[in-house]
């Protein structure tokens, strides 16, 4: 069976090395060796000056929002993972959507204006499938409506932008490590910040608020991850050649096989260094889709639907009409993308589609 994603495995004697310092410690959680050496590991790797691993990434979503949403309305993507909007109102904060643009597929920033009254506080945008949004006119939005700005950055591992990581835009930036996603940790996220006095804030909030073991700076939740995650990302890290090398061989061979003139694939933002996270394509519509998914099934190749429904349609939020993201979500497919997906089977996936179109 072949899926849109597959986990990758580190040879399992690379993890058991990282398991053995675990049991030579007798330290399994609360920032141990393993979690600050995977988080200087990712410094490093990332060119980034500021990271603090969590749990997953979608509670770094959450503590962001804590911080800077303040209750008020957020304007956000209603293309993304669930993750993006459920955040929102779980934080008591109220997601106002904004449309996306047809070929990006991120927020479309030039109908954001229109969409700020005096109870916007924050804007959370995706750059999805590691496409970046339009960081520039965003930042220029915040500055003059004294906005903060969150990116999920949960598909954008080892993006960069313009030369510089795409994790460094924003007031913070998020990542996911869940077993899907580019880099994995098994379970587990990140928090980007440029503002130490905001580094701190994301910091105790992660920890339950704690400022030493008898005091509190604020409120907290945990947002910690496990030595036995970190053991796992350890082991993953050194791989990450190999994982890009693969995922671009992947994304080369359906760049030159696939029938580009009857489907439409993902406009990679210029100045972007690409992490070949995912490989979307959209379909002329519903129908189509629907038939070349079920062409696919047959022969054991099950792509998925990301992301659908659009999340302006989600049953816990307003009814808004966003009749960009409804009709791309109505019609868009990742296709399978993975370290060691077989080129016989990528034969048999882009003959199955070409011959449905
Ligand atoms: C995966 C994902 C998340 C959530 O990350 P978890 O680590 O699963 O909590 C958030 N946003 C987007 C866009 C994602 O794809």
């Amino acid at each position: 069976m072949i899926n849109v994603t597959k986990t990758f495995f580190p040879p399992i004697e690379e993890y058991q090395e990282q398991l053995q310092r675990i049991w030579k410690n007798q330290w399994l959680t609360n920032r141990g060796e393993l979690v600050l050496e995977l988080e200087e590991k990712l410094k490093n790797y990332l060119s980034v000056d500021h990271i603090l691993v969590t749990n997953n990434g979608t509670i770094p979503i959450q503590i962001a929002l804590k911080l800077l949403g303040n209750g008020g309305e957020i304007i956000t993507t209603p293309f993304s993972y669930v993750a993006t909007s459920a955040a929102i109102v779980w934080e008591n904060c109220t997601p106002v959507f904004v449309d996306i643009h047809p070929e990006y597929l991120t927020i479309d920033e030039t109908k954001i204006e229109a969409a700020i009254t005096d109870k916007t506080t924050a804007i959370l945008a995706t750059h999805v499938f590691g496409n970046p949004c339009h960081v520039e006119a965003i930042e220029a939005i915040v500055k003059k409506y004294n906005l903060k700005v969150i990116y999920d950055a949960a598909h954008a591992f080892g993006v960069s932008y313009n030369g510089t990581s795409i994790f460094e835009y924003g007031d913070v930036s998020t990542c996911s490590f869940h077993a899907t996603k580019l880099f994995h940790t098994g379970e587990g996220g990140a928090l980007f910040a440029k503002d130490p006095k905001l580094q701190h804030q994301l910091f105790y909030s992660h920890n339950f608020g704690h400022d030493g073991p008898l005091a509190f700076h604020g409120l907290g939740i945990n947002g910690k991850i496990s030595e036995l995650h970190a053991a796992m990302g350890l082991a993953v890290l050194p791989h990450m050649e190999t994982i890009l090398a693969e995922r671009k061989r992947v994304v080369d061979f359906y760049n030159q096989n696939l029938d580009v003139t009857k489907v439409q694939t993902l406009k990679i933002r210029e100045n972007t260094q690409w992490n070949y996270s995912y490989y979307p394509v959209l379909f002329e519509n519903e129908q189509k889709l629907l038939e070349t998914i079920e062409k696919l099934n047959q022969i054991n190749v099950f792509p998925r639907r990301y992301f659908y429904p659009s999340l302006n349609q989600v049953p816990y939020v307003d009814k808004v009409d966003m009749p960009v993201s409804e009709d791309v979500a109505s019609r868009i497919v990742c296709l399978p993308l993975y370290v060691g997906l077989d080129e016989n089977d990528l034969k048999r996936i882009v003959s199955t589609i070409n011959s449905t179109l």
